[in-house]
């Protein structure tokens, strides 16, 4: 076939962009180096060798695995019956996701839970699996860090003892792995309205059979649900749940279950969410019965929230390293795209946007590892809380956002499935904005937080403190910034808690976003401080300097000149 000069040079562009993505995403990521040497301070220098060598594995190999058991064929389906015609409720996988777990398991992302004191390391070694868009591990990673603190906090002795080095074992093959069902048919916002029921085991304490439909069961594969479930005389709504750990398999055989179906998803496609028909399968408590519902959402949501968080953060970075190396890489009117104003603005923003979220992210793990595991300080637990929920909200929503960024960057190219991760990045980015709490329920609890418990206090008190702690002289301005913004959303709060039920819950949401825009200037701020006194030249003031213009002032572009060199300048490295 004929190819002339010009389709010929665009071939080697396209190679150069492909070359260009398959890098080293730790060695790569200036940013994320700088934000683990602050908050993993001495450790840093043991620990970036472990993390080297994930890095290592997440590169290539990991990609086109990924690729392989996320095309259409590929995807997980169900198989009733063994080869000797036993009835089974399995789900059978492309060899590809087994070697894909692998990498996943053994890069120790969930032995490092084994003692308390390591989020930071295991949510920095969960940003760097996650920059592939392969729910089909990041999604029961996830689940069986929950699980994990689950036992750990609220399990007996025995349950430790009989769940937890399974849990933990670094070894795919032999691994136990966990799923969190909890959403049925009415509804997945009101957990109080759940109806499957526990029925106490004559002559077991502590042991159930559980009853009921499960609407939404990711991870139908795992070996240990947790699953949320009402005793017949307990109490209407969430008071009356309880927590249940039932296993898979009891003696080899299937638990009372039936798994009707797999979804037919929108995104995280490689990963199986099924429907499940639960018929006295034996369970077992965990933790008080009258719990239930606290500690769903303080540990296993808790734990989810700051996992689907870390994986905006992989998406958001992946989108960039994609966007901005095709833009580097295509030509259009005889120039690279990069070089046009309007591209550089948009890697500009997407720049922006990967920075705050793993900057607000890896704030709510460091504050994770200032908690005491005996004795909470009940204020950081307050505060923590609060920047969870509102923190899982506005990295979802960026990571749809910047993974349209992505699209945009490549063109029609962009929405073609196979040319790049990025159709796979937006699509599970959109589920990454629903479950684990939707928008609106999490800013619900938010206002219920504030107006029941006065949780706003702590949280203003923590910010507080590090607003106080920004006394780098070359930060005098940004600090101002910060104390205006404080004040400001202090004032949205009482507000908001003086007004009537109507318009607190119709405001809530515009309070959270100034909440979250202020916890982005702050966190990004104190960073800035850390570089500045570390003696790096870095651009975060930059990325700063765009966040104050384009979110905070929003600024009119035609009226600020000075946006143009700094989109440029953002836009030059990744
Ligand atoms: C791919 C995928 C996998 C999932 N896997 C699991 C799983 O493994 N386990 C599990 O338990 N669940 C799972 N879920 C369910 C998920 O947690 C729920 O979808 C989510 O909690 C929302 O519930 P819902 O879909 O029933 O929506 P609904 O609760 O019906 O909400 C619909 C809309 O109403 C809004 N809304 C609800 N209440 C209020 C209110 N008080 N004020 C204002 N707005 C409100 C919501 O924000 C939302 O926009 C999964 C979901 C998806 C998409």
């Amino acid at each position: 076939m004929y190819e002339g000069e010009a389709t010929t040079a665009s071939r080697r562009d396209l190679d150069a962009w492909r070359v260009a993505t398959s890098g080293n995403p730790l060695e790569d990521d200036s940013f994320i180096q700088r934000l683990l040497q602050r908050h993993l301070g001495e450790r840093w220098a043991d620990e970036e060798s472990r993390l080297q060598a994930v890095s290592k594995a997440a590169g290539a190999r990991l990609d086109a695995l990924v690729r392989e058991c996320n095309r259409d064929e590929n995807l997980p389906r169900i198989r009733r019956h063994d080869p000797f015609g036993t009835p089974v409720e399995d789900v059978v996988f492309h060899p590809a996701h087994h070697e894909v777990g692998r990498i996943f398991w053994s890069s120790g992302v969930l032995a490092a839970l084994s003692e308390p004191g390591h989020e930071t390391l295991a949510g920095a070694i969960s940003y760097l699996l996650d920059q592939q868009g392969e729910a089909g591990h990041v999604c029961p990673v996830a689940c069986t860090a929950g699980a994990i603190k689950l036992i750990q906090r609220q399990g007996t002795d025995e349950q430790k003892r009989r769940f937890l080095p399974s849990l933990l074992n670094t070894d795919y093959d032999r691994r136990l792995h966990a799923a969190q069902f909890v959403t049925e048919v009415q509804g997945g916002s009101d957990v109080g309205a759940n109806a499957c029921v526990a029925v106490p085991e004559p002559d077991r304490p502590g042991f159930f059979r559980i009853s009921g439909e499960k609407w939404f069961c990711s991870v139908a594969d795992a070996g240990l649900f947790v699953v949320s479930a009402r005793l017949e005389d307990s109490p209407a709504g969430t008071r009356g749940l309880g927590l249940f750990l039932v296993p898979r398999l009891i003696d080899g055989a299937t638990n009372g279950f039936r798994l009707r179906r797999l979804k037919y998803k929108l995104g995280t496609r490689s990963m199986p969410t099924g429907e499940i028909e639960f018929e006295n399968a034996l369970g077992e408590a965990i933790g008080p019965l009258d719990r239930g519902f606290k500690n769903l959402v303080a540990i296993v949501l808790d734990t989810s929230r700051v996992h689907n968080a870390l994986g905006a953060c992989g998406i958001l970075r992946r989108a960039l390293v994609e966007g901005s190396a095709f833009a580097r890489n295509r030509r259009a009117f005889n120039h690279c795209i990069a070089e046009y104003p309007s591209v550089q603005a948009i890697l500009a923003r997407l720049k922006m946007r990967t920075m705050a979220a793993l900057t607000t992210t890896f704030r709510v793990l460091a504050m994770s590892d200032r908690l005491d595991p005996v004795e909470q300080d009940p204020d950081l637990l307050a505060a923590r809380r609060i920047a969870v929920m509102i923190n899982k909200y506005w990295t979802a929503v960026a990571s749809t956002f910047g993974s349209r960024d992505a699209i945009e960057l490549l063109g029609g190219n962009g929405t073609i499935e196979d040319f790049s991760v990025l159709p796979r990045l937006y699509r599970d980015a959109i589920v990454l904005e629903s479950w684990e709490g939707t928008h609106n329920t999490l800013c619900a609890q938010v206002l219920r937080d504030f107006a029941t418990r006065g949780l706003h206090r702590p949280w203003l008190e923590h910010l507080r403190r590090e607003v106080t702690a920004l006394s780098h002289p070359d930060l005098e301005s940004t600090a101002a910034t910060a104390r205006g913004l404080l004040d400001e959303v202090e004032g949205r709060i009482a507000r908001l808690l003086s007004a009537d039920e109507l318009s607190a819950a119709a405001h809530i949401r515009y309070v959270v976003e100034r909440m979250c825009r202020l916890t982005d200037w702050v966190a990004l701020s104190s960073q800035l401080q850390w570089e500045k006194k570390s003696g790096v030249v870095t651009d975060t003031d930059d990325a700063l300097e765009l966040y104050r213009l384009s979110e905070l002032d929003r600024a009119d572009p035609q009226e600020t000149p000075q946006l143009i060199e700094l989109n440029r300048r953002l836009s030059q490295t990744i």
